[in-house]
């Protein structure tokens, strides 16, 4: 079976939202990361991107999305675009994501890569992710794809809207996890999810 078929079949398995499965097998992972890694496109491993990140392995990035629990209308802004894939799987599942990335060559590359997936409802903003993107908030989704220290940074929570999501890796004393939040009338409820690995949140 060919490795990609095998991703699919894997993901479907396991359960995961047939709209994600469906996004997975919509966006080309190759077009995401260096000809040289190309052939491992479709294994289910994170594979480096440059300037010392990685891009994570499909399952995660599927279990993310997932998680997020996104309509066809919300818009998202994902944290840490990286190659850009992880944004390339929202934005089949949302009306528009916003991905902010710190280091303007990858940001530079993940809009190329962008389009050429043929991808137009993704908003490439170079800049520092900590401060969430205010001009387009509140958000109905945010993905964080680097670890915070200790919690998710207050003003990113802030930029949700009422009933908005939140996903992000939190290290706390050593212990890194997925934090699921969702912003409530009254607050935000917090839940510890999976133990997960990430470049840390600069
Ligand atoms: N989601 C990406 C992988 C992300 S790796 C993908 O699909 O390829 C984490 C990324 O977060 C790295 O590219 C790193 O440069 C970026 N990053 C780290 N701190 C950041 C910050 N404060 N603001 C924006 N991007 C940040």
């Amino acid at each position: 079976m060919e490795a990609r078929d095998q991703l699919l079949e894997d993901l479907r398995a396991r359960d995961r939202d047939p709209r994600v499965v469906a996004a997975v097998a919509a966006v080309p992972r190759e077009l995401f990361i260096a000809p040289a890694l190309q052939r491992f496109a479709y294994t289910d491993r994170p594979l480096p991107i440059g300037g010392g990140q990685t891009i994570s392995q499909p399952s995660l990035v599927a279990r993310m999305c997932e998680l997020l629990e996104l309509c066809p209308g919300d818009i998202a802004l994902d944290v840490g675009a990286g190659s850009g894939y992880h944004a390339a799987l929202l934005s089949r599942l949302c009306r528009h994501v916003y991905a902010i990335e710190l280091d303007d060559e990858l940001a530079t590359h993940a809009a190329r890569s962008l389009e050429l997936a043929g991808i137009d409802n993704v908003t490439v903003v170079s800049g520092d992710g900590a401060a969430g993107l205010p001009e387009h908030a509140p958000f109905e989704a945010i993905n964080v794809a680097a670890t915070a220290s200790g919690a998710v940074p207050a003003t990113l929570e802030g930029q949700l809207a009422v009933g908005g999501r939140l996903i992000a890796p939190v290290d706390r004393d050593g212990h890194e996890r997925l934090l699921f939040v969702r912003r409530t009338p009254d607050g935000y409820e917090r839940t510890p999810l999976d133990a997960v690995r990430f470049v840390p949140l600069r």
